[in-house]
């Protein structure tokens, strides 16, 4: 299912893959696995079986799904966009195929006039795939790792490590300090809290560090929101402002 996105730093949600497991303490409440069960009760196909109900709330069964009629679907896309890549799953999930990887790869060198971001929770994995000679380095795709707190700063190094054009972190659901993350060749951070019904709590002071690590290595800081209960009404000013800022993008062709 391809669907233009409310996300902040993104046009556009592209899923060749669906489904997924809870990495560590950022999947708890996972927002993939709430949208999947909607779906799978909408029938929509690609999302049966994905979910279950536990307690009063649905988790995942550990079925990943690849979609190759998905695949097509930025070749028709005329006007160049910023494709978020599989919202629903995570790419460097065991289960996904290294061939299909290989498939959404091929998508996307087809298509330098869109922009991928490709973000994973198991960037040791993803820089295992990447280091692999039928994966070249493009300079549209940006890769990413999520980073919720600080028992998970060694996926930066495992990020830094990988072949890629752009690196970026997203800093969301972000649930505890990050003061000792090393930025170093980052060229992205984008900063979040948690929203919604169980959302945990993201203290200004946090922000305030990650803020000060992007400026002392010179990475884009982009500020999305602070989440709660209602994110509209808590928004995504920050010191007064918002901040946007984007990666600069380098041609690595
Ligand atoms: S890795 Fe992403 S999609 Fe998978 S459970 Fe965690 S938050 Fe959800």
């Amino acid at each position: 299912m391809t669907q233009m996105s409310k996300i902040e730093w993104t046009d556009v949600t592209w899923n060749p893959v669906a489904g997924c497991t809870v990495a560590t303490a950022g999947c708890t409440n996972c927002y993939a696995m709430r949208m999947a069960a909607r779906l799978e009760a909408m029938g929509v196909e690609k999302y049966q079986g994905l979910t279950r109900k536990s307690g009063d709330r649905y988790v995942w069964t550990g079925k990943v799904v690849t979609d190759d009629n998905a695949l097509s679907a930025p070749l028709k896309w005329r006007s160049p966009r910023t494709v978020f890549v599989n919202s629903m799953s995570d790419m460097f999930h065991p289960a996904v195929p290294i061939d299909f990887i290989a498939k959404v790869w091929a998508v996307m060198q087809a298509t330098p006039q869109h922009t991928y971001q490709v973000l994973t929770k198991r960037p040791e994995h993803m820089r295992e795939v990447l280091s692999m000679p039928e994966f070249p380095i493009l300079s549209n795709v940006w890769i990413g790792t999520s980073v919720e707190d600080s028992a998970v700063l060694d996926r930066i190094d495992s990020l830094r490590a990988t072949p890629g054009a752009i690196r970026f972190i997203s800093f969301e659901p972000l649930i505890g300090s990050v003061a000792a993350a090393d930025l170093t060749s980052i060229d992205w951070a984008i900063v979040g809290g948690e929203s919604g019904p169980r959302a945990r709590p993201m203290p200004e002071e946090w922000v305030e560090e990650i803020e000060d690590l992007c400026r002392e290595v010179g990475t884009a800081f982009f500020f999305k929101q602070w989440g709660g209960r209602n994110k509209k009404l808590t928004g995504r000013t920050f010191k007064g402002r918002t901040y946007d800022e984007m990666p600069n993008v380098r041609c690595v062709s």
